[in-house]
Formats: C-alpha cells, sequence, structure tokens
C-alpha cells in the first residue's frame, strides 16, 4: 500500500491541525464492527473515498472536524459511520432524545441521508427518523415520540418543533452540520444558532462543506473545538 503522504499526494488531500492520524486506505484498517464492514461490502463498495479514508481516523477519535469536499465525495457515509460507533458506545435511550442529531439544508437531502442511515444501520438496529419543513407536523412528532438514536432535520422545521418543547436535544454528543455553505446560503443561520444552544456543550462536532467562504469559517470558529480541517482538491 501506499505511505499515507503517498495517498494524501495522490487523492490531493491536505489536513490542518495538530496531531492528525494517517488515512484508512482500505475498508480493513478502518476496523469497523463486521457488521458495518458487512454493509459497505454488501454495497459493492471496494475502497473508502478519499474523504472517508482521510476523516473516520479523526472523527473515530472524538476529534472535531471541518471536512470540505466536493458533492459526490461520498461525504454522507463519512459522518453516518463514526455515528453509529459513537452510538453503540453511548447506548443511550432514544425516547429520551436523539445522540446524534444531523442538520441538512433540505427536505430532499435530509430524506436521503436517513435513507442511507437505515440501509447501512439496520444491522446494528440503529433508528433514524426524520424532520423538515413542507409536511404535516403530526407525523414527525409521533416519530419522536417512538424514539430516534438519530435525528435528521432542516434547521427551520426542528427549530419549530423546540420551540413547542415537543423534542429534546439534552442527549446529543454527535452533532453533524452537513453542508454547511448552503444551509447558510439560504438563511438559516440563526436558527442553526438556537438549535446549537440547546445541545450540550460537551459533544463532538463535525461540519462538512463543498466550499469554504468566510461565513463558513465564523461559523466554524463559533462552534468547533480545536477542529483537524481536512480538504479534498482545491479549496477556496
Ligand atoms: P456527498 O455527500 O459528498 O455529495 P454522498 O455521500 O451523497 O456524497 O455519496 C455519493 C455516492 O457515493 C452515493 O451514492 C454513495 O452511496 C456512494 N458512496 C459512498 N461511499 C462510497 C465508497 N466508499 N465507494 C463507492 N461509492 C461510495
Ligand atoms: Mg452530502
Amino acid at each position: 500500500g501506499l505511505s499515507p503522504e503517498a495517498y494524501r499526494r495522490k487523492h490531493e488531500i491536505t489536513v490542518t491541525g495538530v496531531d492528525v492520524p494517517p488515512p484508512f486506505t482500505s475498508f480493513e484498517a478502518t476496523g469497523f464492527p463486521s457488521e458495518i464492514l458487512r454493509e459497505v461490502l454488501n454495497a459493492g463498495f471496494s475502497a473508502p473515498t478519499p474523504i472517508q479514508a482521510q476523516s473516520w481516523p479523526i472523527t473515530l477519535k472524538s476529534r472535531d472536524i471541518v471536512a470540505v469536499a466536493k458533492t459526490g465525495s461520498g461525504k454522507t457515509l463519512g459522518y453516518l459511520i463514526p455515528g453509529f460507533i459513537h452510538l453503540k458506545r453511548c447506548r443511550n435511550n432514544p425516547q429520551m432524545g436523539p445522540t446524534v442529531l444531523v442538520l441538512s439544508p433540505t427536505r430532499e437531502l435530509a430524506t436521503q441521508i436517513q435513507d442511507e442511515a437505515v440501509k447501512f444501520g439496520k444491522s446494528s438496529r440503529i433508528s433514524c427518523t426524520c424532520l423538515y419543513g413542507g409536511a404535516p407536523k403530526g407525523p414527525q412528532l409521533r416519530d419522536i415520540e417512538r424514539g430516534a438514536d438519530i435525528v435528521v432535520a432542516t434547521p427551520g422545521r426542528l427549530n419549530d418543533i423546540l420551540e413547542m418543547r415537543k423534542i429534546s436535544l439534552h442527549q446529543v454528543s454527535y452533532l453533524v452540520l452537513d453542508e454547511a455553505d448552503r444551509m447558510l446560503d439560504m438563511g438559516f443561520e440563526p436558527q442553526i444558532r438556537k438549535i446549537v444552544k440547546e445541545v450540550p456543550t460537551r459533544r463532538q462536532t463535525l461540519m462538512f462543506t463543498a466550499t469554504w467562504p468566510r461565513e463558513v469559517r465564523k461559523i466554524a470558529a463559533d462552534l468547533l473545538v480545536n477542529p483537524v480541517q481536512v480538504n479534498i482538491g482545491n479549496v477556496d
């Protein structure tokens, strides 16, 4: 196999931060539980994508991370699989609220993330539900009451449900901001900040974004603690 440096050069990976672990250049190197490995092999995947290879060893060490990589680079499993492993360690009661919270800009994307969480988390017995606007609240509130380990939500709808006091985020210890650049473009910054106030500060925070403009840097600086940054390709 390639050395960590050669692998990073080949895949245009740049890392910033202290004590950055080397990439996992194969699925075998990840040490994932066998039921998770079985799911990725069943999906026909032959190797981690570069963002997965470099972000997984960081996230599995419970470090905060900023991952900048373009669309289609496999970011969803980049944060979901370490989230599954985090859930196995916590063993919280999902009826008391989610442990993993993923914020996503749109209903369509949130639904896709939920589908991926259900597909890859099924054999690990992980439950996931989705909250988004443009649909009645009733069924979503019932899903919350039933309990879910992972909640994937658009910031607007989650904020509404928080204001109704129909969800508790006191158990959240793994917070993902997916497509952070797009959420800020859509004007969700106030809702994101209100939501994060309800999440305990003792948590792991992950930010995934396709671009790295000033507004995204600012919210990353406010919400993440001593993060490692991983960029794939050229990032401005
Ligand atoms: P992004 O969030 O970066 O836009 P996605 O997470 O949606 O990308 O992934 C894009 C596609 O790549 C999805 O169909 C996903 O199932 C697939 N994929 C994820 N990881 C791998 C992998 N290691 N090998 C091959 N395909 C993968
Ligand atoms: Mg994505």
